[in-house]
Parts: structure tokens; sequence; C-alpha cells
């Protein structure tokens, strides 16, 4: 590499912002050490993105740093962790400056928005990927689980779906609608953080969407031992996904898309007023989309007709 290593890593990952007390020691001795507060436990989550397998050769570095985190921060809204450390394992295959400058920006934009550290990381030379490795808090025994969702539970969804996988449709060619919000949702999705927090004490089970809702919720009935029935026309969907499914006939973005890093998590019905409150109080929002029972299998109606699903969204192997 023209820029050497220690070089590039001061250059464009040491010290952006300022380090929040917890963060004993950071970037640049052997390991990070790091404190977490009495009463706390540590949430923990690692994603790799690949190119050519999660994004495009040609993708915009600045939204692959904000996504690479993104998908992590996600993970940690999923389990209620309020987010704090991260490292980055970058695999490059040249040490190209502007491309360098453009992913920091977007990583670091994202990362001051949550007021998370960047505690260290590896830096090796190889085909392009990306592991961000993010660590959360949470007060001891509040952890959101796949498990634990009832019979009669109300299922919730955080926003729209479906609109990522439009998103790469166009990318890929392969779809002509307009689809801006979609690509916009695609490349620099906006993880559930506040939300995440919201629903601890409220939820008895949550998920992030990443493999599409009908796998991802699938995880939530299998953990928990139950079944669960959706309503279709409750899903929110956008312009742009409603104006595909006209064209097309394909009701199955919503279902089977992935990528989308919305939240999807149960409710006993004696905690939806207080779910209701905090929404409001915080100016959040959260789509009741069906029901949990006990029949195992996810059931779809759309107008009384049930909807046949073929496949189990985005799976590598
Ligand atoms: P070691 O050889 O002890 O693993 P390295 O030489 O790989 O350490 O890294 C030097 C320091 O820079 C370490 O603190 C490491 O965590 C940090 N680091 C390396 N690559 C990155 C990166 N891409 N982003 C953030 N910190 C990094
Ligand atoms: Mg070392």
């Amino acid at each position: 590499m023209a820029l050497g290593e220690f070089e590039l890593i001061r250059r464009f990952f040491e010290n952006p912002g300022e380090h929040s007390e917890s963060t004993i020691i950071g970037i640049g001795d052997d390991c990070a050490v790091l404190q977490c507060p009495p009463g706390m436990e540590l949430a923990v989550t690692v994603d790799t993105l690949v190119e050519g397998v999660h994004f495009l050769p040609d993708v915009d570095p600045e939204s692959l740093g904000h996504k690479s985190l993104a998908v992590n921060l996600s993970d940690l809204a999923a389990m209620g962790a309020e987010p704090r450390w991260l490292t980055l394992a970058l695999t490059l295959p040249t040490a190209d400056e502007n491309w360098l400058k453009a992913f920091a920006r977007g990583f670091f934009a994202l990362a001051k928005q949550y007021r998370v550290d960047l505690v260290g990381g590896d830096t090796t030379r190889g085909p392009l990927s990306v592991s961000v490795q993010a660590m959360g808090l949470i007060p001891a025994g509040q952890a959101l689980k796949r498990s634990g969702a009832e019979m009669g539970d109300s299922i919730y969804i955080s926003g729209v779906l479906g609109s990522a996988g439009l998103g790469l449709k166009v990318r890929l060619g392969e779809s002509s609608v307009a689809a801006e919000d979609a690509i916009r949702r695609l490349e620099k999705p906006e993880p559930q953080v506040r939300l995440g927090q919201l629903i601890r004490g409220i939820a008895s089970a949550c998920i992030d969407i990443s493999d599409g809702l009908a796998a991802d919720l699938g995880h939530i009935l299998s953990a928990s031992g139950v079944g669960a029935t959706l309503q279709y026309e409750k899903l929110p969907l956008t312009t742009e996904v409603l104006a595909w499914q006209e064209a097309t006939g394909d009701l199955s973005l919503p279902l089977m898309a992935g990528d989308d890093y919305e939240l999807c998590f149960t409710v006993p019905r004696n905690a939806e007023s207080l779910l209701n409150l905090r929404l409001l109080e915080q100016g959040l929002k959260a789509y009741q989309i069906g029901r949990i029972d006990q029949e195992p299998g996810l059931r779809i109606y759309r107008h009384g007709q049930k909807v046949g699903l073929t496949s189990k969204g985005y799976q590598h192997f």
C-alpha cells in the first residue's frame, strides 16, 4: 500500500471525535480497555459485509461506511442495548485515499449520531470486506430476546418493509419504477436504536429484519414455540413499493426481501397501552401487523385470502 498501514489508521480512523469516559484505552494499543458500569450487561455483535455478496462493486464508499455500522447498531437495537463501542476490521485491495475518506465520513457520521467510540480494529490487504463489531450496554436481565412471544401477543413492525428490496431491484436493473426513497433505504438504512431501548420491559420478543419479515419473524416463532397470523393490509408500505406491486402483481417484497433493518417485536395485550404512551412521548412509531397464536407456522391473509410463501428469505448456504 502506498499509504502505510499505520499512517492509514492514524489518518482515517484514530480519534476523530471525543471519547466517552468509559473508553479507558482506545485505538493505538494491543487491546482496547473498556469499562462496563455496575448493573449493566455487555451486548456484543459482529457483521461482515463482503463485496459481491452484500454490496455491489460500484457501491458508494460513504454509503458503505454508513451501512456497515448501521447493520450492527440494528442488532444492538434488537436486543434493547445502548450502543457504546465499535471495532472495525477492514480488508482492502488498495489504500485509495479518496475511497477511505468517503468510507470514514459515512462511518463516523453515524457513529457520532449515537455517540459510539471506535476503539480498535484490524487493517489487511485482500478482496474488499468490512467487519464491524459493536458493543452496547443493557440493564442486567433486560435484554430483548427472540424467545418469549406468547399466544395472544400483538406483532409490531417499526417501519416500512420491502423498500430496500425494491432499491436492490433498481440497482440490478430489474425495475424501472422510480425509487429514490428505496435506494436510500437500501444504502443508508436507519437502525432503530431508540425504539429498541424504548420497548425494553414491554416487548416479549424482538428481532431486527435483515433477511425478510417471513424469515426473521420465523426465528421469533421457532425460538418462542408459537405461530402467527399476519394481516398483509396492515404492513406499512411506501408509495414506491405499492407502485411496484401494481405494475408486477408481485406481493413478495415486503415479506421476503431483506435489508430493511426495521424491528419486529411482540407485545402482550396488557402492555400495549404503555407501548403507545411511550411511542407518543418519544415521537416514535410502530405498526401492529398481526397476532401470535398457538398453531405453529406463519399464516398471512390479504383481504381474507391466504398469501402463499415460497421461499424463506435470504440464506447464505
Ligand atoms: P496488533 O498488531 O497488536 O493487532 P495492529 O497493528 O493491527 O495491532 O493495530 C494497531 C492499532 O490500531 C490497534 O489499536 C488496533 O486496534 C488499531 N486498528 C487497526 N486497524 C484499525 C481500523 N481499521 N480501525 C480502527 N482501529 C484500527
Ligand atoms: Mg498486538
